[in-house]
């Protein structure tokens, strides 16, 4: 990446001072900052404080090594100051600093890997936009929605006082560095506040910020105060105490969703949480969160920023969702804080250590009953929860066989039983449901929700009366794969395999009913032959069907075959895809049917039994080899 650099001629500040432009794509975040987020703006001075705590939890991690980066300062702290005179607003802490590359890396020229992944998100709604500006690390811009010059000053912890920098920008196209001398470690960012701005001066104002969005961030932040005796004194203006330490009976509600709001830069409140104090042998507490709605790339990625935070003795050690959390549980936010773990604790050493694969389990453990929690006393909201992470949650049963049996009381469905309305069932309720003599738990994957509903493998289930789940999430056949029994009822796709459902049947048979499916005697071996013969290579068997009542054909897959939906989207995706050649069931009762019974000219027979395959294929949501024969062979039919 080349760095986009114009040195200039010194500028009035000094022979010292360089400008440089800012990358395309930086351009593009401030632009948008400046001009589309007007209505949140508020926000930047949560993005300052986060810096400013983030620096001080890496001063304060950097000291378990080398106490000196102290610089014998120990008190770490906030500072927010409004100059009304000068109209500045000034973000202050004394963490860990930027020595002068970390400024150009950071805040400068060249844009981090999270402004592309920023831009490409944007949604043009403003609410969303606002919400992304924490997760993908662009928190440092929207200073430029308050301000239209912003000056930092700061200098890394250790390194000399000549070695402060300068960096200033209007936030159009260009920033300036320069050296300075600078007595005090850490970072101070002015903002030149804009003439709309000015009511971020206010003591009032920014009182309340602060407790909105960090009231309980582990440092205090202080504000300057009028006292009558003492003049001007610092005072702390928030609670300054990490909310996991305190007793959940001193936590309102309230503290625990602006905390959630900290640390995941959600503008909407957590769905839950659950907080946890082990003691014993080893201690440890924990602070978990699930959000309320799903963040964009949640099926895509795993984001290292958005996960768990790991403290040792409430020092920041590291995001850590990776080695905390399974990648089932990706949505879930919040606290680690262990007192055994050792300070320096790396990510390697996270993977095979015993304590936190300990902690790991208990962290699994007490999301899943969590969630569980809310399934049980809040239908209606895990409705919701299952919306928006429900994909996620199934990837669990592959993925974490340990605890399935934690998990599988968490799976819905959409079920033929509760069609039009879309209600969601679970597995318990199934098998409570299914009638004497179903032994199998039955259900069909398709593209989506409507494909499933009126797949015709439904038919001779509907006129039955049992119930099919209807599943059409990308992960469901992957799951299924994998899935194979629930209280010892084997779980049967509908569109693959032999179905006998005679047994079941029987019932009502005797209770008078007639026109049964399957009732009508089954088409005869040598139709069945010749039908096979008219479609050669497409399919592996012609059979009469069980399935149907309305529909004229079907086709079926073996029991171990991958599912056309899915057969499609490895196709599409460049991938091979194994052979495997569908069995055609023909509805013996269909009209259609008794006429190629019938039908006394070969051609004529060929080209209805190739209509009757076609028509199959395409109730499944398939896309014919040759659409243009399909239609000619359809309108001689009609003709
Ligand atoms: P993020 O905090 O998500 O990384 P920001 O845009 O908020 O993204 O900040 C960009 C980077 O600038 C930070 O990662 C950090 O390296 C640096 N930075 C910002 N503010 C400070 C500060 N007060 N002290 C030290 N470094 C800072
Ligand atoms: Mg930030």
């Amino acid at each position: 990446m080349s760095e986009a650099q114009t040195k200039e001629s010194p500028t009035t500040e000094g022979a010292a001072a360089e400008t440089f432009k800012f990358q395309a794509e930086t351009r593009q975040v401030l632009h948008l900052m400046i001009h589309s987020l007007y209505s949140n703006r508020e926000i930047f001075l949560r993005e300052l404080v986060s810096n400013a705590s983030d620096a001080l939890d890496r001063l304060r991690f950097a000291a378990v090594k080398d106490d000196s980066v102290y610089e014998g300062d120990h008190d770490l702290r906030i500072e927010i100051e409004a100059d009304e005179e000068a109209g500045t607003l000034t973000v202050r802490d004394n963490g860990i600093g930027m020595a002068r590359d970390d400024v150009k890396e950071n805040i400068g020229t060249i844009a981090r890997s999270g402004t592309r992944a920023f831009l490409d998100r944007l949604s043009g709604d403003e609410k969303v936009d606002a919400h992304l500006i924490g997760q993908f690390g662009v928190g440092f811009y929207s200073s430029f929605i308050v301000a239209d010059r912003v000056t930092v000053l700061t200098r890394r912890a250790g390194d000399p006082v000549s070695s402060g920098v300068r960096w200033e920008s209007d936030g159009a196209g260009e920033y300036s560095l320069e050296p300075v001398e600078r007595e005090t470690h850490g970072t101070e960012v002015i903002l030149h506040l804009k003439e709309d701005a000015r009511d971020f001066l206010s003591a009032w104002t920014l009182r309340s910020l602060v407790s909105r969005y960090s009231d309980h961030i582990g440092f205090p932040i202080r504000m300057q105060e009028e006292d009558e005796d003492k003049g001007s004194v610092w005072q702390d203006v928030n609670k300054a105490s990490a909310l996991w330490t305190l007793p959940k009976s001193d936590i309102s509600d309230e503290e625990y969703q602006s905390f959630y709001k900290y640390l995941t830069h959600d503008l909407d409140d957590a769905m839950c949480w659950a907080h946890n104090k082990v003691e014993g042998s080893q201690s440890y507490t924990t602070l978990l969160y699930i959000p309320g709605t799903a963040p964009m790339d949640l099926m895509l990625q795993r984001d290292e920023r958005s996960g768990l935070r790991l403290y040792v003795k409430r020092v920041f050690i590291m995001d850590a969702a990776q080695q905390l959390l399974p990648h089932y549980l990706r949505f879930v936010r919040g606290v680690v804080d262990s007192d055994d773990l050792p300070l320096n604790v790396s990510r390697e050493l996270l993977q095979e250590n015993e304590l936190s694969t300990k902690i790991r389990s208990a962290v699994i453990r007490r999301s899943l009953d969590l969630i569980a929690r809310v399934a049980k006393d809040d239908p209606e909201k895990y409705q919701s929860f299952w919306g928006e992470f429900g994909a996620v949650i199934k990837e669990g049963i592959v993925e974490d066989f340990a605890n399935r049996d934690r998990i599988t009381p968490l799976l819905r469905f959409a079920s033929t039983r509760g069609e039009g309305d879309q209600q969601i069932v679970d597995l318990a309720g199934y098998v409570e449901r299914m009638p004497e003599g179903q032994e199998a738990i039955y259900y069909i994957t398709a593209e989506n929700y409507r494909a499933a509903a009126h797949s015709p493998h439904l038919e001779v289930f509907r006129k039955k009366g049992i119930e099919v789940l209807l599943m059409s999430d990308r992960v469901d056949e992957w799951m299924m794969a994998y899935f194979h029994e629930f209280e010892g009822k084997p779980f049967k796709s509908v569109a693959k395999g032999d179905i006998d459902l005679a047994a079941l049947g029987k019932a009502e048979e005797q209770s008078g009913e007639s026109e049964e499916a399957g009732s009508e005697a089954a088409l005869d071996a040598a139709l069945l032959e010749r039908a096979k013969q008219a479609l050669g290579e497409r399919v592996s068997e012609v059979r009469s069907s069980q399935r149907l009542t309305d529909s004229a054909s079907c086709v079926v897959l073996g029991d171990q075959e991958m599912a056309l939906h899915l057969q499609r989207l490895l196709e599409q995706a460049g991938q091979e895809v194994p052979d495997s050649r569908p069995v055609l069931e023909l509805n013996p009762s269909h009209a259609l049917v008794h006429r190629l019974r019938d039908e006394g000219d070969e051609a004529r027979f060929t080209d209805l039994a190739l209509i009757l395959f076609d028509q199959a294929l395409l109730s499944e949501g398939a896309s014919l080899e040759d659409p243009a024969e399909f239609v000619r062979r359809v309108n001689t039919l009609l003709t």
